[in-house]
Parts: C-alpha cells; sequence; structure tokens
C-alpha cells in the first residue's frame, strides 16, 4: 500500500476479467489509495468485474454502463458520474476493438469497415471521452490509455490495430496540448504482449510473447502488474511534469533493433 493516489477519484474504463490489462490497473490503484469509478460494456464484465472486486474486498465508488461507440453512452456516463461523485482526477482508457479477420495476413486486405471500426473503438474513443472527462477534471489530473509498439513498428498480423494505435498515439499528443492549460496530463503505456481476451485475436500472439524472453534486455514477460504500477505513476503527482509521452512496459524490447 501507498497513498501516491489518496483521495482521488479515477474512472477505469476496461476491465473484461481478471486477465485485462485494466484488472491490474485496478490492483495498483486501488493499492496507491484512489477511489475507483468503473465502465463496462458488455453486462457480462460488468458481472466479472463485480466479482473481482468482492473477491479482492475493492469497494468501487460506483459502476456505470458505456459503450465508446455510441456519443450518447460517453455523456450519459460521465453526466452520472458527475452527478454522483462530482470532482475526478483520473481517467485510464483501457478499451480497444478490431474484427478478429483483420488482425491477419496482409494490411492491405483492411476492408473500408474494418479499418473505421478499430480507428472508432480504439482511437477516436480517447478523444471523445477526453472532451466528457475534462469536464469533471476541474482540479487537474491525468488521462492514461494504452498502446502497443505496433503503433510505431510492423508488427506481423497487428495490422488495422497497428495504425488504430499510431492514431491514438497522435491523439495523445494532441489532446495533451488542448487539456495542458487545464492542468490535465495525457500520457500512453506501451505495454509488452500479454495473455488477454482481445491478444487472443490477434494471430501469432504467441510468437510476440516468446520473443520478449529471448531479445529484450530483462529477458521476462510483461504482466498487468507492472502496467498497473506504471499506469498509477503517470497519473499521479510523482509525473506531475510528464504530458504527451509514450512509456514503454515492455522490458526494454523497442530498444532493440
Ligand atoms: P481486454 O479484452 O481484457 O480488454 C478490452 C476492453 O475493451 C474490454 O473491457 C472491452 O469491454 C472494451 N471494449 C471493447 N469495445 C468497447 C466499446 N465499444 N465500448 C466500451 N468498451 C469496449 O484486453 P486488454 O486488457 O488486452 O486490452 C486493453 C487495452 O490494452 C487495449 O487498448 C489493448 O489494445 C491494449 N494493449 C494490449 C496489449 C496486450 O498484449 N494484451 C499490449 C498493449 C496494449 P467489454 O468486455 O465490456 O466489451
Amino acid at each position: 500500500m501507498n497513498s501516491l493516489l489518496k483521495n482521488k477519484n479515477i474512472v477505469v474504463m476496461g476491465v473484461a476479467n481478471n486477465r485485462s490489462i485494466a484488472w491490474g490497473i485496478t490492483k495498483s490503484l486501488h493499492n496507491a489509495g484512489a477511489n475507483l469509478i468503473f465502465t463496462n460494456r458488455q453486462e457480462r464484465s460488468k458481472q466479472k468485474l463485480e466479482k473481482l472486486l468482492a473477491q479482492n474486498e475493492i469497494d468501487p465508488t460506483l459502476i456505470v454502463s458505456c459503450d465508446v461507440a455510441d456519443d450518447e453512452s460517453i455523456v450519459n456516463a460521465f453526466q452520472e458520474i458527475g452527478e454522483k461523485v462530482g470532482t475526478i482526477h483520473g481517467l485510464v482508457h483501457s478499451v480497444a476493438f478490431a474484427n478478429r479477420d483483420e488482425l491477419n495476413g496482409e494490411y492491405a486486405d483492411t476492408s473500408r469497415d474494418g479499418y473505421l471500426l478499430a480507428q472508432n473503438i480504439s482511437s477516436y474513443s480517447l478523444v471523445a471521452v477526453t472532451r466528457e472527462a475534462k469536464k469533471l477534471m476541474t482540479e487537474g489530473g491525468g488521462i492514461v490509455t494504452q498502446t502497443y509498439l505496433g503503433a510505431e513498428r510492423v508488427v506481423p498480423n497487428y495490422n488495422v490495430m497497428g495504425v488504430a494505435k499510431a492514431a491514438l498515439e497522435a491523439s495523445v499528443r494532441y489532446l495533451a496540448e488542448d487539456v495542458g492549460k487545464y492542468g490535465i496530463r495525457v500520457n500512453a503505456v506501451s505495454a509488452g504482449p500479454i495473455r488477454t481476451l482481445s491478444a487472443k485475436g490477434v494471430s501469432g500472439f504467441n510468437d510476440k510473447m516468446s520473443v520478449i524472453e529471448e531479445k529484450a534486455p530483462l529477458r521476462r514477460q510483461i504482466d498487468q502488474d507492472q502496467v498497473g504500477d506504471a499506469t498509477a505513476f503517470l497519473l499521479s503527482d510523482m509525473a506531475r511534469g510528464v504530458t504527451g509521452d509514450v512509456l514503454h512496459v515492455d522490458s526494454g524490447f523497442h530498444i532493440i533493433a
């Protein structure tokens, strides 16, 4: 336990189950003393989240539903958070989606619909939630999203999601400039591969994991807890001078040629 985020109200988007990166983040934020508000899309994810919270003796401040594909749903979710919680100090965006059949083969074969869907859920959603969250972040704070190396380099099969993550990282920079004047910082964590529900959709995912153990400077896998601690740092005052940045939590893999 530490008091890095004591009395801070933080919204976490994207816990689907105990393997979710957002669940690792939840544990780190709880250990840092934060009050936690959650959003889910699917009812099934909400039920899993409630069970996990009970098992881990974490008392949520609020759980609201939010489909990031739908502007009205986003507006309603943040309105409810504003009414029931008031000021928030942080937001974790850990949400992405692409059709499984776009995550293999050649990127050139990406369909228009598949491209727009990946951009919509995985990239535009950060813009839309930042717009609503900033209204509640009246004391400043931090927003952290989750990205992947496929934004910077060609990672086989990551295809349309790599391009969506590139847009997401550019959005982090543009949003950081917009909201910096309100004392709000926007950053991304670029995690190495972690076995989650979403990762299952990417062809050849096991190869991406094994190469980390072979080639990354630290020669060990990444887990949700490492990403959680880095996210907690970026949300906290310890990172008060950091915005518009991408912090790699990947055992150093991105520096290797
Ligand atoms: P999960 O499948 O556990 O989490 C993905 C989350 O996205 C789910 O909670 C899902 O909600 C949510 N989501 C999808 N569509 C929508 C929508 N329309 N509205 C609201 N929420 C939605 O996978 P991860 O934890 O792996 O993914 C979290 C983030 O981390 C993603 O951005 C991913 O790209 C990124 N990342 C993952 C890496 C990995 O190796 N796993 C590596 C680097 C980054 P629901 O269940 O309710 O549908």
